[in-house]
């Protein structure tokens, strides 16, 4: 088992199981979903990993122990989890936290220095530019945000310093596709392609096999897919850059507690028959949409209408569960749909088996100013939905009544 700088063994790679892993690995997804880095439990035979909800782990001698010394450090319900999603993502390694955010910081400063400079995806989670444009700046990193479907626009945004690229795709709230091998044909020795996977899940995407060098999900969504768990996930297949993340995350101890990467290996498990699911009704949900006169514009990558819908079919297997689009009457129907539906629960998050809608202009994207919104093209007009798995004809039922009631309440029967 590999060391860290103080002597502390890290656990949390799949290092110690490679032989095991690489078996494994030939398996289906669901198989590997729920089987890898879930042995029965050696001492009791438990069938299901046990949450390990201790501090500390006592030793035989001093420095002789069975691999887990303190949980910071390392936890055998966070070292299934990380082996579980490692292999799901074709990762050779991968470090839990606890959130999305720890994930994107851990993903980013672990390797950067006071004078590098980042070119990441203008559309992007609100939380990530926010670290990117507001936290960076104080410790000397600095960021361009480019419109990454524009290859040469993002080319010219390349600096010397230039140590990290970090994309997002499909991007959030308008579901643009960004060629991920095209980005990763760019960078140069020493540079990074990171690439944040939450959308589309391992289900869907796997930017590692499309040349990135770092994937990143905030668990929180899809991957826990009970809304009941905040938590994040970095991978790669490079040892040296690995070794970058677990020594910050062991550093900073931006560890998700045992009970949460219990929920997130239990939610994964399902992920194949979730993302299906969600897939199907996203699908659905988009084809209603574009037959209502009263929306503008309907972005979802499944759509043969999608502006990239080829690019989505060339390196997506699936299209996954969100859906934008623009209310034809403006800001004030758009959110009073937003508060009309009743299945369909009006919240901010994504990815959980209940029906979510939230307006990105003040939820999601609440942290990114006006002027960098509209210039995105966020307008308050803007409904995102996180389509659920519920009985389709429900979700289809609960649009409609909240689009007529909309038309009521803002009284729009005219302007239509
Ligand atoms: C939610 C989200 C994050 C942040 O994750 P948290 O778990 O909320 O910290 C990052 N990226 C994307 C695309 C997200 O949807």
């Amino acid at each position: 088992m590999p060391n860290d700088a103080f002597g502390h063994p890290q656990p949390n790679s799949r290092t110690a199981g490679a032989p095991e892993a690489a078996v494994a690995s030939q398996r289906g997804f669901s198989t590997r979903a729920i089987r890898t880095g879930q042995d029965p439990d050696k001492t009791t035979g438990a069938t299901i990993v046990p949450v390990y909800q201790t501090a500390t782990f006592t030793q035989d001698a001093v420095g002789v122990h069975k691999g887990y010394d303190y949980s910071r450090s390392g936890n055998p319900t966070r070292s299934a989890l990380e082996a579980q999603l490692a292999d799901l993502e074709g990762a050779k390694f991968s470090v839990a936290y606890g959130s999305g955010m720890a994930a994107a910081n851990g993903a980013s400063f672990s390797f950067l220095r006071a004078g590098d400079h980042i070119v990441a995806t203008k559309d992007l989670y609100g939380g990530t530019h926010r670290l990117f444009a507001n936290v960076f700046p104080r410790y000397g990193i600095t960021t361009t945000f480019v419109e990454m479907c524009d290859l040469e626009e993002t080319r010219a945004a390349i600096q010397p310093n230039t140590k990290l690229f970090w994309v997002e795709t499909p991007t959030n709230p308008l579901l643009k596709i960004i060629d991920i091998a095209a980005i990763a044909a760019l960078k140069k020795p020493g540079q990074i392609v990171a690439v944040d996977n939450t959308f589309a899940t391992p289900y869907w995407q796997n930017p590692l096999a499309l040349g990135a060098d770092v994937v990143m999900h905030s668990t929180t969504k899809y991957l826990g897919g009970h809304s009941d768990v905040v938590g994040g996930i970095v991978m790669t297949n490079d040892a040296d850059l690995h070794q970058q993340f677990a020594y910050l995350q062991n550093a900073v101890g931006a560890v998700p507690g045992p009970w949460d990467a219990y929920l997130v290996l239990r939610g994964s498990k399902t992920l194949a028959l979730r993302m299906r699911e969600h897939e199907r009704n996203a699908h659905a949900v988009a084809a209603f949409l574009e037959t209502r006169d009263d929306v503008s514009a309907v972005y979802y990558p499944g759509l043969a209408s999608h502006e990239h819908h080829e690019l989505a079919k060339k390196q997506m297997r699936g299209f996954g569960g969100i859906v934008s689009f623009r209310h034809r009457a403006g800001a004030e129907a758009a959110l009073a749909f937003a508060k009309s539906t009743e299945v369909f629960n009006l919240a901010t998050s994504l990815g959980g088996v209940e029906s979510l809608v939230c307006s990105p202009w003040t939820m999601t994207h609440g942290s990114v100013p006006p002027e960098h919104k509209t210039a995105l093209g966020i307008g308050e007009d803007l409904v995102r939905l996180s389509v659920g798995i519920e009985d389709c004809g429900d979700l289809i039922d609960d649009l409609t009544q909240a689009l007529d009631r909309a038309r009521v309440e803002a009284n729009i029967f005219a302007s239509v």
